[in-house]
Parts: structure tokens; sequence; C-alpha cells
């Protein structure tokens, strides 16, 4: 029997934040992973070596933002590990066909007078409008940081600060119906109820789409407080691209002890004769024991569908499997694509300035625009007129190109499954290299409506369709969150009501990962919420009445206002 207590299925950075918490609590732990490098979705790579060797790409996630509305960061002690946040200022930047533009920058004094310049009255809504998303976001952090189950957890999460902004969005009765306005309405119709200016809704609406649906879609405006999320607490990008983060949390979990095997896919969950998880078998046909549990970093479709014997999670639980087969992503995906550059883009909306080009660059010319890019996914078409998130990280960070080079990280939303190509091309998708180097050329024209030096500069480029990424990571229909954001599957509902708490119906059998609460991005929340899951499970009454005791007291003195005392 081999001694180690858990095994992680994926060293994609929930993963890892996941091992580093366990390592933590005194548990011996193996991450698996299938690629031959860990981090997942967060990795940056030399992807380029013969074309443009020396220019680094980040193949998936770039921004962060939600990482830094958790503890992970300051609790995993990650700057000893190597990782450093570089702030973007701006934060946003959105160019218009008729070369105006939105330019947001940290602070929203400055932004509010970027906006004045073309709306005064739009200015000030701004203001308003982000100090109320602010409120929320800072009033829904802690449970955020929380299994949605831990009542006694998401308390104790709430600070002074915290509980003023709950109140501002709580408050009383109107401030409450507001708040379900806000939670059921549509990124459009929000928009349309604060804005005039079209330079203004279209980047929030395309922002707020980003979760994989169009602007006209109910259930989806929480989207705002993405925007809101970039003014306080900011966006930011790890100096030597997102692989740094991944760089760290690596070596906080080798120096905990922890292991990491890399090009170990993972094929089938092993249950014991008690219907207990006892570990794992990879593609090679070696097995991997788990004296206490085994934790999926994949998403619960492909873990309980593709992993799992059929009979045990009958046995666990009758009904799990068809509501996972029928519980499909949308068809809104995402075609990557990444440019080495000879020079910096030169945007004729911002008279080739440099540095409207630190934060992100949305292409996204109308609310309309985006709606109607999102709706050719639902249909299974690729839009004409693309909406497009780019980003030239080496205006930030010199280091990731060759001197005086530049870097182009390009996302496009694409449908996954190709409408009357069914059958055809990767998975069956209707995506073939063909179409996709097509496809890119239409993005990149469209590009250079606004950036013309765009296509001259261009040295080498590379890019992933929909189901390239579903092959190389993993991810279901190639959605960037492992399972869709909407409303519906979220918080307790999220990847479904019986899986909500990071545990499953089969014993010894834990998830992680962006495809449970809070959701996907770069946040490490799922990782750190699945450990604390995990660990509670593991201990005795007596135990959990003490950790129960240590929740009230801690609640309690937040609700006070007492400083808790630093962590020994
Ligand atoms: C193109 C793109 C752009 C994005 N941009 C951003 C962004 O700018 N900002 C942001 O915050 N988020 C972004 N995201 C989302 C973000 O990257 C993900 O939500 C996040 O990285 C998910 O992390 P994870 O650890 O939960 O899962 P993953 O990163 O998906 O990790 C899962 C790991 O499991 C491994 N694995 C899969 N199957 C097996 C198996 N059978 N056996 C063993 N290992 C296996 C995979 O190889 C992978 O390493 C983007 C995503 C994509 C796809």
């Amino acid at each position: 029997m081999d001694d180690r207590d858990v095994v992680i299925i994926g060293a994609g950075h929930n993963g890892l934040v996941c091992a580093a918490y366990l390592l933590e609590a005194g548990y011996k732990v193996l991450l698996l992973e299938a690629r031959s490098r860990p981090g997942g979705a967060a990795t940056t790579e030399e992807a380029l070596p013969k074309t443009a060797p020396g220019f680094q790409f980040d193949l998936c996630a770039i921004d962060h933002e939600a990482i830094h509305l958790s503890p992970v960061v300051r609790e995993l002690e990650l700057t000893k590990y190597g990782l450093e946040y570089l702030a973007c200022d701006p934060v946003l930047f959105c160019p218009q066909p008729d070369g105006t533009h939105f330019l947001a920058w940290r602070s929203l004094e400055r932004t509010y007078r970027e906006i004045a310049r073309y709306s005064d009255r739009d200015a000030r809504k701004y203001v308003e409008f982000i100090e109320y998303w602010q409120h929320l976001n800072n009033a829904l952090a802690p449970i955020f940081n929380a299994s949605p189950m831990a009542i006694l957890d998401i308390a104790k999460n709430y600070d002074r600060g915290n509980w003023q902004d709950l109140w501002q969005i709580f408050g009383s009765r109107p401030k409450i119906l507001d708040f379900l306005h806000n939670l059921i309405t549509s990124p459009a119709d929000l928009l349309n109820e604060w804005f005039d200016s079209e330079t203004v809704k279209a980047p929030l609406a395309c922002l707020a789409a980003q979760i994989g649906a169009p602007p006209s879609q109910r259930g989806i405006a929480m989207g705002a407080m993405r925007m809101a999320m970039r003014h306080d607490p900011g966006l930011f990008r790890p100096r030597g691209g997102t692989g740094a983060l991944i760089a760290a949390l690596v070596k906080r979990v080798e120096e905990k002890g922890g292991k990491i095997l890399t090009g170990q896919r993972v094929e089938r969950i092993l249950v014991n004769d008690e219907g207990r998880a006892s570990g794992v078998r990879v593609a090679n046909g070696k097995e991997y024991r788990a004296n206490l549990g085994v934790i999926s970093n994949i998403d619960a479709r492909r873990l309980f569908l593709d992993l799992c014997d059929r009979v045990d999670v009958d046995c666990a639980a009758p009904k799990l499997r068809h509501k996972l087969e029928r519980r499909t992503n949308n068809n809104s995906s995402v075609l990557k694509i990444d440019l080495a550059l000879s020079e910096a883009p030169e945007f004729i909306a911002r008279d080739r300035h440099e540095e409207a080009l630190m934060g992100s660059i949305l292409i996204a010319d109308s609310t309309h625009h985006v709606e109607k890019a999102h709706a050719f996914c639902s249909f299974g078409e690729i839009p004409e007129d693309p909406i497009l998130y780019a980003v030239c990280p080496t205006i930030l960070d010199p280091g990731l190109a060759p001197k005086d080079k530049h870097t182009l990280w390009l996302e496009c939303f694409v449908p996954y499954q190709i409408a009357r190509h069914e059958g055809i091309g990767f998975n069956g998708s209707g995506w073939t290299a063909e179409l996709k180097e097509e496809v890119c050329d239409r993005v990149l024209a469209k590009l250079a409506t606004y950036a013309p030096n765009i296509l001259r500069s261009a040295i080498a480029r590379r890019s992933e369709s929909p189901p390239e990424l579903e092959g190389r990571l993993g991810l279901s229909r190639g959605s960037p969150h492992h399972i869709d954001m909407t409303l519906d599957r979220m918080v307790f509902f999220r990847p479904l009501p019986e899986l909500a708490d990071y545990k499953t119906p089969i014993d010894g059998l834990f998830l992680t990962g962006a495809g449970t609460h809070p959701g996907g991005g770069i946040s490490g929340m799922p990782g750190r919420n699945c450990a604390r899951a995990f660990v509670q499970n593991q201990q005795p009454f007596l135990e959990k009445l003490t950790d129960v005791q240590n929740s009230l007291v801690s609640f309690l003195r937040s609700t006070l206002g007492i400083d808790n005392p630093p962590p020994t």
C-alpha cells in the first residue's frame, strides 16, 4: 500500500492550491497531471520555438482579477516562492470605429475624466455604477471564499468592511429589490438603464458577455462585477506571465513534501468494496492508491461519465449520470490566437500611444455588435464580424519577448460545434486546420481596422480552436470555465446541488476546479475551499466541535470589529 493520503487528478492552479493547503494541514499529497507540465489553462510557454524563439505566450489565462479577492497569495506566501504581481493601469481600452474610445484607469476619478470628454452624464453614472458593484463584490467575496453550504465558514469570513458593504446592498427593502433585479436582468437591459453612450455600454456588455452568452440573456448581469474588480482590487499579471503563478505554487507544493507527476493521464477512479474511492489508474495501467481520498481538478461531467465506473456511480447516486449527461455547456467557446510581433500595435483611436495598451483591449463596437457575435455562436455560426479580447502583455512586462519585440494575446468568441458540419474535423466539431486559419485571418483583418500595423508586424502566429483546447486540456466543449457561469450554475447549483460542497456521493471522492463554486478564472478559491471541505470531512466529532467554536468566536470578533489575532 502506498503511503499517501490524497491523490489529486490534474495539476491546474486549483489542484495545486488545493494540494498546498492539504500539505499545510499535514496530509501527504500526490498530483497526477496528464500534460508534460503542470498549470492546465494557466501556463506560459515558448510555444513557437522555431518561428519565434524567445517569445513567451500565455496560452490561456492572462488577466488575474479574482485571485485578489481571495487570501490565497498571502496565506500560501507565494511572493516568497517568486511570484510578483504587476498592476495594469489603465485597465481597459476599447477603441471605436469612429476614432473615439473608452479608456478606464484603475482610479475611478481618472476614468470619470476620460468619460466626461464625451458624456458628462455617463461619467457621473459610471462612478455610481462602479461603486454599487464594488460594494456588491465586497459583500459577496466572503461567500466566494467558502463552501456555499458552510454557513459558519462564510460568516467567519466577514469583517467589519464586508458587513458595511452588505448593508449598502441589502440594508433596506428597495435595496434588496434592486439587488434581485440586478441578479435576474440582462447586461443589455441593465446598461440601458444606466448609460446613454455606446462608448461606455459596448465594453461593459462585452465583459459581462465573457461568461459566454449574449448580453440580452437574463441572469448574467452579475458579469458587471468584472469591470468593478478592475478598479478595485485591480487588474494584475504575474511578472513572467501566468506561468509564474504556477511556478510559485509548484515550488511551494514540492518544498512542503508534495509530489507532482506529469504525463500521467488518469483513466479510472478505483473504488473499493465499501464503495470508497481508494485511488486511480493512469493510462499506462499503473495504479496509485490513496489512504484518505481522491480529489478531481477536472469537471464533474468528465469525472463521473468518463473516469468512474458506471456501476460505482449508479450505486452511490442513481440519477447522477443522467443529470450530468443532460446538462451540457452552451455552444459558445473561444478561438485563441497568439502573435509574435516585430513592434507594438498602433491603435488609431489613441494616436498610437502604447500607454493605453497596458490593460486589456476590447474590440466591441456596440452592444448590438456583442449581441450578434454571441448569437452567431448559439446558432453554430462563426461570427462574420467578430468581437475580440486582446492583450499586449509585453507593454507591461517586456521580458516576455526579445528586446523591442512584442506579443499579442487574442481571444475571439466562436461556436464549439459548427452548424451543418457535424462529424467533420477535430472531434467532429466542424473545425478543421484550414477553417481555423481562415477565421484567424478574419480576426486579424478586423483588428487591423483599429491597429493597421498588426498585419505587417506579425512574425509568427499560433492558434487553438475550441476542440483543440478540449483535446489539450480536457475542457468540455472548450469551455474556459469547465462549466458555464450562468446564474443557474452558480453557488449552490455549481456543478449540481448534490455536488456543490466539493464532496461527491462516492465516499472519499472530492471535486475542485473551475467547475465548482465560485467558478472559473484564476482565483484559487475552488482549490482552497475544497481543501477545507476535505479536512473538515476527516475530522472526528470533537475536533469538528472545536472548529465550530473557533468559527463562532471568529465570527463574533469580526462582527464586533475586534481584530482576530494573527494565525500561529
Ligand atoms: C483561452 C482561455 C483564456 C482564458 N483567460 C483567462 C483570463 O485571462 N483570466 C482568468 O482569470 N481566467 C481565464 N481563463 C479561465 C482560466 O484559465 C481557467 O478557469 C482556470 O485556469 C481553471 O483552472 P483549474 O485549475 O480549475 O483547471 P484547469 O486549468 O483546466 O486544470 C485541469 C488540469 O487537469 C489536467 N487533466 C485533465 N484531464 C486529466 C486526466 N484525465 N488526468 C490527469 N490530469 C488531467 C489538465 O491537463 C489540467 O492541467 C481562460 C481560459 C481559456 C481556455
